[in-house]
């Protein structure tokens, strides 16, 4: 996946131009405007921590939201789905560093969880679990917890939930997350260049 977040339409138009179709974008704003004027078959994910008041801008376009991780916001996803008469695509996302200030549901319990929220929400469907690793240059690090999460998707699909999207690996990572089994790789600065905040 392209992560075009903070990047113009223009870029992003490059980029489909040469065959890319799924952009991820962190900012429910930017990526309702965007999806606005860009091709229709682009499919937008939404990589970026969701607030509940939001997600009715997203609901009628996301194809994939990437960082759900508390029920509330599942609730929410849900409802909104619902009104829009579709089933939203969602990914759990799991606090695979364990660090504080990272978003996500902790890896201890989070199977259970997982399969239990699967079978409360009609509109919403857990296609699988997304995760970032630690920022540092310590590989080993950052493969273990590559392959922590790797654990926790195959647990899921072990305990009778088939999910296909393992959501894991960034610009600086993303090769370490492909030979730990990640299915989709979310790639911003690679592609676009180094983003201005
Ligand atoms: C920005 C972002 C990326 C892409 O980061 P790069 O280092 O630019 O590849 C991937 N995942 C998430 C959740 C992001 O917020």
């Amino acid at each position: 996946m392209a992560v075009s977040k903070t990047k113009p339409v223009e870029l992003i138009q490059e980029a489909y131009d040469v065959g890319q179709r799924i952009f991820g974008e962190n900012k429910v704003q930017d990526m309702a405007a965007k999806y606005e004027v860009l091709s229709k078959d682009i499919e937008w994910h939404m990589i970026g921590h969701l607030q509940t008041n939001k997600v009715k801008y997203i609901a009628p376009f996301a194809s994939l939201i990437h960082g759900v991780d508390s029920e509330r916001l599942l609730q929410e996803i849900d409802k909104r789905a619902a009104q829009n008469d579709r089933i939203q695509d969602v990914l759990i996302q799991i606090n695979i560093s364990e660090e504080n200030q990272k978003h996500g549901v902790m890896p201890i319990g989070a199977v259970a969880q997982i399969l239990s929220w699967s079978s409360t929400f009609q509109n919403i469907r857990i296609r699988g679990v997304m995760g970032m690793a630690e920022n540092t240059a310590d590989e080993g690090v950052i493969r273990a917890q590559f392959t922590l999460l790797k654990q926790l998707f195959n647990d899921i699909n072990a305990n009778g939930l088939t999910v296909d999207v393992l959501s894991m690996g960034m610009s600086q990572d993303y090769s370490i997350a492909i030979e730990c089994g990640a299915t989709h790789v979310r790639i911003g600065s690679a592609i676009f260049g180094p983003r201005n905040y």
